[in-house]
């Protein structure tokens, strides 16, 4: 039964993880459900080859209290997991205060708890969806193992995995020998290995497969999609957001009217959000290589992280995929062949002759971040527009939960979920 507060005709702009998801939990509760975007498909922006991990078992914001030290120093080296590049860009310098503030220890505390609350409830949500939707999307459920390399690491996870517990993530500390039974291909690993932490609940999977397979549902179910459409700007009636103003490939422009609009537009957001709404997202690039797996014996099964480079790996069907770093310098998406051989590298170091390195696809997204990693989810400070968007490292993860949070705002309900929705 459609809740009455519903809006009736929906426009979602962005068919993103973020815009997908809302369209879908959208269209289930009963609105007349429009998706724009500029791509000719869903999900091939960020959300096309992201590092595949569903990591509830890393709530962690990147902003926290050992961050400044660590920044410090990773500081010049063109090689560091996380590099900046200055610039003359007041929004650069504007988020990079704001993430300092969000180191202190009590935001990166509260922060870590709103995460934790949303990517349990999210994961939640992805396996309801999977299962009562059967998505295929080369989906794995053998956890996510946390590489630990030196003692100092494994004295390190003993904390965190009781942190963790106090936030209701399981996880299980294993030594070398009990990481190996979990995941047979570190055996041939040259590097030590202390031990992991094992998140046995956490999955991965593409996706871009899933946008693509929730995308399909969400049409059958009556959302339309409208792609090669740019996004130039909302309409308005008064202080109402009343629709948007789009131009399609051929530059005909066209306005679409509605009766809500959702903005999920990633690190594109803060372009189109009306003057005095504050999302504080900066785009801080990643980059992933995919690699076809040429010995399948020999290949990982879980997903894993390699805490100490921030490099995640996960296995996608006949593929891996390897990605990481951090990189901020606006919206450049040009390729830094550094950046991502040092991701093959890591991937022929530790699993060597399994994957065919020739044939890599190399890659790399803008993560929507906000300075605390929390994003900004409910209404705006505009009668008609809410916001699903600035998911920054956990985009994936927060997907289903999120959307199906906002819906229920929109419904005029409250999520069960600990977190700071805007209302
Ligand atoms: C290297 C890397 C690894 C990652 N690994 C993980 C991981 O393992 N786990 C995890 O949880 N998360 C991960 N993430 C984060 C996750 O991928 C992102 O948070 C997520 O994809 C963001 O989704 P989105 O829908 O907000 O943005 P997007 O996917 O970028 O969607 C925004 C959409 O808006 C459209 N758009 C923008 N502007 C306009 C306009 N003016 N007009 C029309 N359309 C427009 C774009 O075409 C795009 O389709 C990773 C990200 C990167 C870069």
């Amino acid at each position: 039964m459609p809740s009455t507060r519903l809006p009736h005709r929906v426009l979602v702009l962005g068919a993103g993880l973020a815009g997908v998801t809302t369209a879908w939990y959208l269209a289930q509760a009963g609105s007349e459900v429009t998706v724009v975007d500029r791509q000719a498909g869903a999900g091939l922006e960020t959300s096309f080859a992201n590092g595949g991990q569903i990591s509830v078992s890393h709530p962690e914001p990147w902003a926290n209290p050992a961050a400044p030290m660590t920044v410090l120093k990773w500081l010049g080296r063109e090689d560091a997991p996380l590099l900046v590049r200055p610039r003359l860009d007041p929004d650069l310098w504007r988020w990079a205060l704001a993430f300092a503030v969000e180191c202190l220890p009590h935001r990166a505390e509260r922060n870590t708890r709103a995460i934790a609350s949303l990517a349990r409830h999210s994961r939640l949500c992805l396996r309801a969806l999977r299962e009562s939707l059967d998505l295929q999307y080369d989906q794995r459920t053998d956890g996510i193992l946390h590489l630990l390399r030196t003692p100092q690491e494994w004295a390190e996870a003993g904390r965190r995995q009781a942190a963790l517990g106090w936030l209701g993530i399981t996880t299980e500390r294993l030594d070398r020998a009990g990481s190996v039974e979990r995941e047979p291909a570190l055996a041939d690993d040259p590097d030590p290995l202390e031990g992991a932490l094992l998140a046995a609940d956490d999955e991965s999977g593409d996706a871009h497969k899933f946008v693509q397979a929730l995308a399909d549902r969400a049409r059958q179910g009556g959302a339309s999609f409208r792609f090669g459409r740019e996004v130039l700007s909302l309409e308005r009636s008064g202080q109402r957001v009343t629709g948007a103003l789009v131009r399609s490939a051929d530059g005909a422009l066209e306005r679409l009217a509605a009766d809500a609009v959702v903005l999920c537009l990633g690190s594109f957001s803060p372009r189109l959000a009306p003057a005095g709404e504050r999302l504080g997202i900066y785009p801080v690039k990643g980059y992933s290589v995919t690699v076809p797996i040429i010995d399948p014996a020999r290949a990982p099964r879980c997903s894993l992280t390699e805490e100490s480079r921030r490099i995640v790996c996960s296995r996608l069907g006949e593929q891996m995929r390897v990605a990481g770093t951090a990189e901020l310098n606006g919206f450049d998406l040009s390729p830094n062949p550094l950046r991502s051989s040092s991701l093959l590298d890591w991937l022929d170091r530790h699993f060597p002759g399994v994957c065919d390195r020739q044939a890599a696809t190399h890659w790399c997204g803008l993560r929507p971040a906000t300075p605390s990693n929390i994003p900004h989810i409910g209404a705006s400070r505009s009668a008609g527009l809410w916001l699903n968007t600035g998911h920054g490292t956990l985009g994936w993860t927060l997907a289903c939960g999120s959307a199906e949070s906002l819906v229920r705002l929109m419904s005029g309900g409250m999520p069960e979920v600990n977190f700071p929705f805007r209302r």
